[in-house]
């Protein structure tokens, strides 16, 4: 059993009893232990306004860039190792475990490649300053400089890799340092990926920190030029917002949570042409990956009315191929939920929608788990419920299960009913919707997107190159409006945008053009 340690002052610390137990999911065996307590909270945030924060703002892009190049090349080094802990604590299979991972790594060595293409840079400026006078001479623009206050970053447990470091790629690359919290149930694999970065010397003093487990009264210290960046469900996201910083000092704060994510099959889909193989592939694959503990998991389907048992017996017969299981037999295709919280949620969960559904494939209480010790782990049976009436079935559209759970629902095959229908979710991180007639996808995808982060339009000219819906890209934004938390991170350069302060600057045009450049 492993005692994990917390990252702090550039020192490893202990936290003191009681500590909480982490267990592998496929046998509830305990993996490690932690504690937060005894931690000088206050300090963590101070030493990396004054120490990592200097630091940061004294190199340039292409410097900071470099730091994260070297950070991803010391962990995908340990690839290996670090997968082998995703499966131990996350339940995940390789495959599952791999995505976390390399997910980790390629943001990093994305991020690394734009820092290096932003070059000598310490502070962006934007172009062609715009005129304010009569004259030509006055003028103004606007400049982004690093907030000079510590990056806090609360995640979820179901990325403990990947949303570690895709955080702190764009934390790092603006100039701010990181105090990183991953959430208390997996947060091993962020301290095994800490102290590899640590025992590679890459990190500069103060300018990443890991508090491995609870809060404790960190968020309680914000102040203004701080941010506080949070991963997980919508109930805490709006307890973090309404905390002292963020309410008094105005502690910015991006909120990435919970979300009803759709496909749409458009009207011209056939059964068993190439959009639908291309659907039914994706939702087996979106509500199965991660044991569907993923944000942007397809939850809804919208189906055109006459083709909803179809889809559900292709679905089923897709999922009749799953192997539920242990991932430490490298037969298992889908591992246990993580926590035995989450799998009391997703009973709950399905029961409460199959009271407005019909369920057309699996049991919740029924799932026979390969290579797993008798009545031991957190599995849980793929599900799929359908319903006719969509408007009618509202838990579908407002409980997220986070867990091997879709629901297929009929509709009149029109655009404007497909926008309604996917609105109902509040806001969404992203959704998909197939079709080869280009006046639904233009109508369908421009009215979700008021409700999406992102949309995936697939004909069938790109149905076979598209990367899946549920991949984060580090070139695109992630986040979505309302439900989904209102965030936005990655996409590029944007992602920088969180950490640094946009300021309006006028004076001499030359000056403005030469000293801030
Ligand atoms: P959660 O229970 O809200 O926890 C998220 C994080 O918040 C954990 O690190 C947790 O720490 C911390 N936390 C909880 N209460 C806190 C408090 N009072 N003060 C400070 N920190 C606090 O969510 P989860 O169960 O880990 O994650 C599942 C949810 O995340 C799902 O609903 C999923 O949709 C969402 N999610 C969204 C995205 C996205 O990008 N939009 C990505 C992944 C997941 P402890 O573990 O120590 O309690």
């Amino acid at each position: 059993m492993v005692r994990l340690q917390n990252y702090v002052l550039d020192a490893w610390q202990e936290g003191t009893a009681p500590f909480r137990p982490l267990v592998d999911p496929a046998t509830e065996e305990p993996v490690a232990e932690t504690s937060t307590r005894g931690l000088d909270f206050a300090a963590v945030l101070e030493h990396a306004r004054t120490v990592g924060g200097p630091t940061l703002r004294a190199m340039t892009f292409a410097e900071r860039g470099a730091l994260l190049k070297a950070m991803s090349k010391a962990l995908y080094a340990k690839r290996e190792e670090l997968i082998r802990v995703a499966q131990r604590n996350g339940g995940n299979t390789r495959g599952d475990a791999k995505f976390d991972v390399d997910g980790a790594t390629g943001t990093l060595s994305y991020y690394a490649y734009l820092g290096k293409s932003l070059g000598d840079a310490k502070h962006l400026v934007e172009e062609d300053p715009v005129k304010l006078a009569q004259g030509a001479r006055f003028c103004g623009t606007h400049v982004a400089v690093p907030r000079r206050g510590a990056a806090v970053h609360v995640n979820a447990f179901n990325f403990p890799a990947w949303g570690t470091f895709e955080k702190a790629a764009c934390a790092l690359l603006a100039g701010m340092p990181v105090v990183t919290k991953p959430a208390t149930s997996t947060s091993w694999l962020t301290y095994e990926m800490t102290k590899v970065l640590v025992e590679a010397e890459v990190l500069p003093a103060g300018t990443f920190q890991l508090i491995a487990g609870s809060a404790g009264d960190l968020l309680d210290h914000l102040g203004g030029q701080d941010v506080l960046a949070f991963t997980g469900s919508a109930d805490t996201g709006a307890l973090l917002r309404g905390g002292d910083g963020p309410v008094k000092a105005s502690t910015r704060v991006n909120v990435e949570a919970d979300s009803l994510n759709a496909m749409v099959v458009g009207p011209d889909v056939q059964h068993d042409d190439d959009l639908w193989r291309t659907a039914v592939r994706s939702v087996a694959k979106e509500m199965t990956q991660k044991t569907g503990q993923k944000c942007t998991a397809i939850r809804r389907v919208f189906v055109p009315s006459a083709l909803v048992a179809s889809f559900a017996e292709d679905l089923g017969a897709e999922l009749d191929r799953l192997v539920v299981g242990n991932p430490a037999d490298s037969t298992v295709t889908m591992g246990p939920l993580t926590t035995a919280s989450q799998l009391r949620d997703y009973r709950e969960g399905v029961r409460k929608l199959a009271a407005q559904a019909t369920l057309a494939y699996g049991s919740p209480v029924e799932v026979s788990p390969v290579g797993a010790p008798e009545g031991k782990g957190y599995y849980a049976a793929p599900i799929v419920l359908t319903v006719d009436d969509a408007r009618a079935a509202t838990d579908v559209h407002d409980h997220e299960v986070f867990g091997p759970v879709v629901t297929l629902l009929a509709y009149d095959g029109s655009a404007d009913d497909a926008v309604d229908l996917v609105a109902l979710g509040g806001g969404s991180l992203v959704t998909t919707v197939l079709s080869d007639d280009r006046a639904f996808l233009k109508a369908a995808g421009l009215g979700i997107a008021a409700w999406n982060g992102r949309v995936l339009l697939l004909d069938t000219k790109v149905a076979d190159q598209a990367t899946p819906h549920g991949m984060v890209l580090p070139q695109l934004v992630h986040g979505g409006p309302g439900r989904a938390g209102g965030g936005e991170e990655l996409g590029a350069e944007r992602g920088l945008g969180f950490y640094l302060q946009r300021t309006a600057l006028q004076g001499n045009r030359g000056l403005l053009e030469k000293l801030f450049r």
